[in-house]
């Protein structure tokens, strides 16, 4: 059988342009090399962040249609996957009233609280500058996405095979020839969607494709018990002097409400192979600091902690560009998550040749 697309990860890029091809009617390939819910990639976990307070009108419209499909989702699956919660924005860097402006212009609804009201809306938080709150943000769930996306896709028709691993692929007669740990097959397209393997995959079976320059590394995440109003925070992202976020932690922080913090700035580069798996001290204690400081209404030491691989591009904006039969896609550097379904939707336009890349997604626009 030759398939319309054959696609390279089972992530959550790789399993929402699962669903959404297989929804169109195409004939789908999914290769996962590893068993679903692995922990070894950026897709893990039951909590990332979803906000729609984006100050690049493309990224605030991509979370606008983004929102709209996890609810599609949702209903398609049965499964609850999109907690709303409310979101905060804050710090000098964040510049919480230009942000205001940009998020209002992009037709999101928000509103700017002075750093005393926020204490008084928030309890167990303290803010340093002007609050933005936007009351649809919340947090994703990406271990139910990815099982709701692949039963669906798999409704649909398309063929999931978990625990094969790509070796090689090959152009042949205009297809593309995928080696697999399970044998041999054919597909029209092929979708590179391997997250923190993409750059070993590109330089050892894909030299053709030049390099976009993309940078793996080891993020550190730290769950803190809510002593103060358990079960009722807000997402947020504190720009002040270093990048910190949090949000609600799901089934990843323990059995009491936690949420989960960490800093978005870039960690240690690694790769998959190399990488330590254990979060380092340095990075533990800029954390709990700013918990002591921020955050009083939490536990001062963390519950549990973990670490996480970021894909990065030079400027943080999505690589999702087509050479030939092959689409390559890397929407990630730490903010790929909440845009996944729409992230779906535009892969598999660019690989069905329906729309072009967004000039800022191009392959050209990494080099
Ligand atoms: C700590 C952390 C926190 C984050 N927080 C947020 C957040 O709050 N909000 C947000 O929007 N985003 C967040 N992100 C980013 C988001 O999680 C990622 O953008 C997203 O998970 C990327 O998914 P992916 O499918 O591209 O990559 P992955 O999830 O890594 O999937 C790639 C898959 O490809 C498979 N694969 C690799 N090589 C092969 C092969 N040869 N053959 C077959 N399969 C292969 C791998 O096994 C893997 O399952 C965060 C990321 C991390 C790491």
């Amino acid at each position: 059988m030759i398939y319309d697309i054959a696609i390279v990860g089972g992530g959550l890029t790789g399993s929402l342009t699962a669903r959404s091809l297989a929804a169109r009617g195409r004939s789908v390939l999914l290769l996962e090399a590893r068993p679903l819910g692995h922990t070894e990639g950026s897709s893990h976990g039951t909590s990332r962040i979803f906000r729609r307070a984006h100050p690049v009108p493309i990224y605030a419209d991509m979370a606008s249609r983004a929102q709209h499909l996890w609810r599609k989702l949702e209903d398609d699956s049965g499964v609850a996957l999109l907690t709303t919660t409310g979101g905060l924005d804050y710090g000098i860097d964040r510049h919480p009233r230009e942000l205001y402006e940009a998020v209002r212009a992009n037709a999101v609804t928000c509103e700017l609280l002075s750093a005393a009201a926020a204490e008084e809306r928030f309890p167990g938080m303290r803010f340093p500058t002007d609050v933005l709150f936007q009351p649809d943000a919340g947090h994703i769930n990406p271990n139910a996405t990815i099982a709701a996306a692949l039963a669906v896709a798999e409704t649909d028709g398309a063929d999931i095979r978990i625990g094969t691993a790509v070796e090689a692929v090959e152009h042949r007669f205009g297809n593309v020839s995928v080696a697999t740990s399970d044998g041999t097959f054919t597909a029209r397209h092929l979708v590179v969607a391997a997250g923190p393997w993409l750059p070993e995959i590109l330089s050892r079976t894909l030299p053709d494709i030049p390099d976009p320059h993309l940078t793996v590394t080891e993020q550190n995440i730290f769950h803190f018990t809510e002593t103060m109003a358990p079960g009722h925070w807000p997402v947020l992202i504190c720009m002040h002097h270093r990048t910190f976020y949090g949000l609600p932690s799901g089934a990843d922080g323990g059995p009491e409400p936690a949420l989960k913090v960490g800093r978005h700035d870039p960690g240690v580069a690694t790769t998959p192979a190399s990488r330590s798996g254990l979060p380092d001290p340095h990075t533990r204690d800029l954390v709990q600091s700013f918990v002591d400081t921020w955050l009083p209404g939490l536990a001062s030491t963390p519950v549990r902690e973990d670490t996480c691989l970021y894909t990065n591009t030079r400027n943080e904006d999505f690589l999702l560009d087509r050479r030939g039969p092959i689409t390559v896609a890397s929407p990630c550097s730490g903010q790929g998550a909440k845009f996944a379904p729409v992230v779906g939707e535009m892969i598999s336009d660019i690989a069905l040749g329906l729309s072009k890349t967004p000039d800022r997604f191009a392959l050209s626009a990494h080099l």
